[in-house]
């Protein structure tokens, strides 16, 4: 049975209250301060890889406040092909060692940064220095000093900097927010969330620490750590975690699968894990004191599925995701506002990732505060 979208009204009413709500942006926010589109900020794509072929690209020409008018690849061929494609002009497009140039083109006001981990610092910094603002993939770099490097360049530079968490857009998980935030269920007091794929190419570049900046955590279990954050709407104070490696040959230098325990201020604890080995792990689930909800699945692009104990969820209608995301940006940027989810989200997820990892090392509780 086909369950109805819920009411415009509805949303607003929702996303208001979770918006309201740090750290968890909303993209009620946003739409709070939308107002007849003007001028359309320029995006340049940086890195046409996967991403941004087949999601940012096609997101970009659904956005109100944002036109793709440039790229930056280390491939003619590409280059070619996305030049044809988007009508994109011969000085618009760029690679990553003349990136610095882009300050004498006022075609180009945001470089959204897409390529692997272990480069969105060097891509971002470039990128600040040619005076443009900075929307970054998640995770937003592979060590806490980076991220750190990447915020004081683009504070240096009087541009803003955001990072790439869609889902803080997607109206499932505003719901959740709200329903944990409102305590329609009681008082939240366990999070389980998971994410995990089995990944095919072993000579691609999430397989090498050096590009990646770890396995899974990083790449999907980024996602868990996100939700049980926003969920909660607090910050962790301790973390345990234990890692495995049955395919050695393939994980060299990465995790294959790791869970982890994060205790919350409140008393509340969130249990995660992802894999990079086996599929059908794509959810999260909230258990309060009178219920339950959650999302499986739960961090695709699109098709999430909710759930409540009392069978009661409303299912909402179709959006983009990344094309709320990069309207946000716009927005915070038209409208002079800070970023509704700056540079400074990413560097926290990274101080918790980084925690995460040493004790799955250490085999220690560590303690976050
Ligand atoms: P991809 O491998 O498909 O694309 C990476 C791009 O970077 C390619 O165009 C490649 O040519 C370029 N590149 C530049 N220098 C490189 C180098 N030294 N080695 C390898 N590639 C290099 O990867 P992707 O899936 O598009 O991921 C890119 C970024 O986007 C990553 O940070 C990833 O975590 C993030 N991502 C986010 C989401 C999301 O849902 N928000 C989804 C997928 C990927």
């Amino acid at each position: 049975m086909k369950t109805p979208f819920r009411t415009r009204r509805a949303f607003l009413k929702t996303s208001a209250i979770a918006a309201a709500s740090l750290p968890f942006a909303g993209a009620l926010a946003s739409r709070a301060q939308t107002a007849a589109p003007g001028r359309k900020l320029g995006f340049a794509l940086a890195g046409l890889g996967s991403l941004s072929t087949h999601q940012l690209a096609p997101a970009l020409q659904k956005t109100n406040f944002c036109k793709l008018t440039g790229i930056v690849t280390g491939h003619p061929a590409k280059a070619e092909a996305w030049k044809a494609q988007y009508n994109i002009p011969d000085k618009n497009i760029y690679n990553y060692d003349n990136m610095e140039t882009m300050a004498d083109n006022p075609d180009i006001d945001v470089v959204y940064v897409v390529t692997p981990n272990g480069l969105h610092a060097e891509h971002t910094i470039k990128a600040a220095k040619a005076g443009k603002h900075v929307l970054c993939e998640k995770p937003m770099e592979v060590s806490v000093e980076k991220c750190q490097q990447m915020i004081d360049a683009c504070q240096a530079a009087g541009r803003r900097l955001a990072v790439g968490y869609r889902l803080h857009f997607d109206p499932n998980h505003l719901e959740c927010v709200r329903l944990a935030r409102e305590k329609v269920f009681g008082g939240v007091k366990m999070i389980e969330a998971g994410f995990g794929f089995r990944i095919g190419d072993p000579s691609q570049w999430r397989l090498n620490r050096a590009l990646s900046g770890g396995g899974p955590l990083m790449d999907v279990g980024i996602y868990a750590l996100q939700a049980t954050r926003y969920l909660t709407g607090e910050e962790p104070i301790l973390v345990s975690a234990v890692a495995t490696n049955t395919d050695l040959a393939k994980f060299k230098d990465i995790e294959e699968t790791i869970t982890w325990q994060l205790k919350f201020p409140s008393g509340i604890i969130g249990e995660s894990s992802c894999t990079y080995t086996f599929g059908g792990v794509d959810r999260f689930t909230v258990f309060a004191e009178n219920g339950w909800f959650g999302l499986d699945p739960a961090y695709n692009y699109r098709g999430l599925q909710g759930r409540r104990s009392d069978g009661q969820w409303t299912a909402f209608g179709p959006m983009d995701q990344f094309a709320a995301e990069m309207d946000s940006f716009a927005q915070s940027i038209l409208s002079n506002q800070p970023a509704k989810i700056p540079g400074e989200e990413g560097l926290r997820d990274l101080k918790i990732m980084m925690s995460i990892y040493e004790a799955a090392r250490t085999g220690k509780t560590i303690s976050l505060t």
